[in-house]
Order: structure tokens, then C-alpha cells, then sequence
């Protein structure tokens, strides 16, 4: 028995040993919003073990990564995207002729763009196909970002995730709660609990109507209040958090009352609903990016059905400003970008539009990682660089305190200890 025992812990002992220090030329603190130059950090197995200034030197079997000239944060995180799909000129034929299974080697390829790109946690807002990514990845069968999905989103009949809207009666179906389609509270309570069934993290709602559905309104309110708040309450039961989209004011006033965690796109919210938010502490994530290009997508000729390009032209640009207008409000900010609806791996455009509206280059990246870490829920592992968290770790060329442009220029990507990019 000794015998075994000491075997045991000799075959385990390097493992646990087994140390990485990473030398960082800038170290971004998300907490505070400083650059701190000459910083190390050291991983050890799948967690971050210590941060300490100046450059530590390796003791025997201590392996170093060398990150000198480049800028260290923690990784980032998008909690808004579709991995199952990307936008193309064929996407509503798609729906007609495509099965999960197509869906599944698209999100796989899509789900690794992002992780490429640094975003090494994503929250995936609908699609039943990212749960299976997500417990794949889990399961190290394949290679991706760490997953918190939805699942199969919540919408009424005819609503923003109405599949079936406008198309032929041949493929019409009156879709209930399994389908994340709802009509009144109970309804509502069973579409949460069906989720749950289903294996999602997390619940997405349409509370109105959206840009890319095949229907003509994109901004009316499409849920009650007693339904969001079914949905909200049911939710709670499980432990699930709830993100609405939403465009039009009516339905993001609506979403907020009935206690939803975030708002998504957010387009015409008004002073009033921003007041609203901060005093119910629900957290905007703006998708400025998605908005940009689903207007410039809709100048290409053909690109989009009629009725989805003139909602395209119309809702698309306003998001920025919104946006702008909401973080001067103090309006909780978390990162999110609708990857899918633009191509996958783009998603750190969508700093330099938050720049743009008004938001310093350091509060940008504290948006997608403490932010975004504390709508998750996930303050505990994820969110910044500190002893006893995931070592999700990612550098970029240049200090985007100076440059927002290098959130594009990801050359180093670690996600729980284990490297995906060296360059
Ligand atoms: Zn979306």
C-alpha cells in the first residue's frame, strides 16, 4: 500500500511541479486601469499561482514564455455571439437546407476563430448546436473558446426568433414552448424549464422585434411584462441569468422591469430606460459593431431581403451613439459584439467603436473582462489576472492604452494554462 502510494505521488509530483512564468512588457491591471511595465506571471497547471513585478527567473524544469514586446491581459470575453453561423448573402436559404450537423462543423470553425482572436470565454445567445460545441470543448475532444450558451432562444409567435416567420405554409408550424416559442406565462415558465432540460447556461429573450428575423418590425415590444418576468423568475429558480434583445424603447422598458440581467443592442433607449437600468443594475451590452456592419451589408445589392434591408439601414447605425449616450449615463457596460451577424474573429473592432463613442481604451477591455466576467457570474475564475483564476491569458502587439488598433493584433493566446497561439 505504501508502495503504491509512493509511486502515486512520484508520477503526479512533476506534474503539480510544473511551472510557467510569462514575462509581460505591459501587464494590464482591468481592476485599476494601469499598464504596469515589467510584470511576471506564473501558471501552473490550469491556474494562475502569482503576478509579481519585474521579471522572475526560472528555477530548474520552469518553463518561460517570453512576452517582452508585447502588451498582457486577461482574455477576453464576448457575451454576445452566434457560433452556429456567419453572415452570407445565402443565409435565409440556409435555414431551408442546412441540418445541425452542418451547423455543428460551422460553429467548431467559427468557435475557434474566436478563440484565435483572444476571446478566450464567449457567451453564445442562441443556437442549440453551441451547447454540444461547448460540452466537446469541455470534454478536450476539440479545440475552442470556453462556452456559456443559451440554447435555443425565447420569442413569442411570430416573434424575433419566430423561425418560421414568413415562410411558405409548407413549412409553417405552430411552434410552442420547446421550440422557444411563447404565449403567456405559462409558456414562458415551461420554455425556461425546457432549457434547463436542454442543458443551456444561461436565457436569451427576444423582447422585440430585430433586424434579421424575416418580418417587417424590428423594434416593437413583442413580450408583456408578466411574461418577461415569468421568465425572469422561472429562470432564477435554475440559476440562470436572462439577456434580452431588444431594439425599440417599449420592450427594453419592458425587459428591464421584468428583471433581466443585460440588454442587448439597446437601440433606442431612451434617458429614461438608462435611468431605469441603473437603478435595476442591469448591464447594457451594445453589439455597436454588429449594428455597423449589418448597414453596410445592406448597401450590397441583393445581400438581404427587402424588408430586412430597410430595417438594416435604419436601426444598424443609431447603436453607436445609443451607446455613447448610455456609458455617459453610467449605464453598466459589459463587451459584446453579435459575432456571426459579421465575420467570426472580428470581434475586437468592436473596442475601437466603443472608443470612438467615448470610452477610454482601458475601460474598453475592463468591459470585456471584468464586466463581462460579473454578468457571467464567473468573478471567482474568470475576468482579470490574480492568484487562484483560470490562467486565461492573451497578449497583443503594441499598448492599446495608446493604440485601440492592437485589440486586433492578438499574437498570444492561453486558455486554461494551455497555449493556442505563440507568434
Ligand atoms: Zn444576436
Amino acid at each position: 500500500m505504501k508502495k503504491i502510494l509512493f509511486i502515486l505521488i512520484w508520477a503526479v509530483q512533476p506534474i503539480l511541479a510544473q511551472k510557467t512564468i510569462i514575462h509581460c512588457g505591459n501587464l494590464i491591471d482591468v481592476k485599476t486601469l494601469k499598464v504596469l511595465p515589467n510584470m511576471s506571471i506564473i501558471v501552473q497547471g490550469k491556474k494562475i499561482v502569482l503576478v509579481s513585478s519585474g521579471y522572475i527567473n526560472p528555477e530548474k524544469g520552469e518553463k518561460v514564455i517570453d512576452l517582452k514586446g508585447k502588451t498582457v491581459m486577461p482574455g477576453l470575453i464576448d457575451m454576445h455571439v452566434h457560433l452556429r453561423s456567419e453572415t452570407n448573402p445565402n443565409a435565409y436559404l440556409d435555414r431551408f437546407v442546412k441540418n445541425p450537423g452542418d451547423q455543428a462543423y460551422q460553429a467548431l470553425v467559427f468557435g475557434r476563430k474566436n478563440l484565435m482572436a483572444g476571446f478566450t470565454t464567449v457567451r453564445d445567445l442562441g443556437g442549440s448546436i453551441s451547447i454540444n460545441l461547448r460540452n466537446a470543448i469541455n470534454s478536450g475532444l476539440v479545440e475552442g473558446p470556453r462556452i456559456f450558451a443559451a440554447g435555443v432562444a425565447i420569442s413569442t409567435t411570430g416573434g424575433h426568433m419566430d423561425g418560421t416567420n414568413g415562410v411558405n405554409q409548407y413549412y409553417t408550424k405552430d411552434l410552442g414552448p420547446e421550440d422557444g416559442i411563447i404565449n403567456g406565462v405559462d409558456d414562458a415558465r415551461k420554455a425556461v424549464r425546457q432549457r434547463y432540460k436542454e442543458g443551456s447556461d444561461v436565457i436569451k429573450i427576444a423582447s422585440t422585434g430585430g433586424v434579421l428575423s424575416y418580418a417587417k418590425d424590428g423594434m416593437g415590444a413583442q413580450f408583456t411584462v408578466e411574461e418577461v418576468q415569468a421568465i425572469v423568475q422561472t429562470a432564477k429558480d435554475y440559476g440562470f441569468k436572462v439577456a434580452a434583445h431588444a431594439h425599440g424603447a417599449e420592450g427594453i422598458k419592458r425587459a428591464v422591469l421584468g428583471g433581466v440581467s443585460s440588454i442587448e443592442h439597446g437601440t433606442y433607449m431612451t434617458e429614461e430606460i438608462m435611468e431605469l437600468m441603473k437603478k435595476h443594475g442591469t448591464y447594457y451590452v451594445p453589439t455597436v459593431i454588429a449594428g455597423r456592419s449589418t448597414a453596410d451589408s445592406a448597401k450590397i445589392p441583393n445581400y438581404y431581403p427587402e424588408m430586412v434591408r430597410l430595417k438594416a439601414l435604419a436601426i444598424g447605425p443609431m447603436i453607436q451613439s445609443t451607446f455613447g449616450k448610455a456609458y455617459k449615463a453610467g449605464v453598466k457596460i459589459a463587451f459584446g459584439t453579435d459575432a456571426g451577424v459579421f465575420g467570426h474573429g472580428k470581434n475586437a473592432l468592436e473596442f475601437e467603436l466603443m472608443h470612438q463613442a467615448g470610452m477610454p481604451a482601458l475601460e474598453t477591455i475592463q468591459a470585456a473582462t471584468v464586466n463581462a466576467a460579473d454578468l457571467l457570474g464567473q468573478s471567482e475564475m474568470l475576468g482579470s489576472i490574480e492568484p487562484g483564476k483560470w490562467a486565461d491569458i492573451i497578449a497583443v502587439e503594441g499598448n492599446p492604452a495608446e493604440s485601440i488598433q492592437s485589440m486586433s493584433r492578438v499574437k498570444f493566446v492561453m486558455k486554461e494554462g494551455k497555449v493556442y497561439k505563440n507568434e
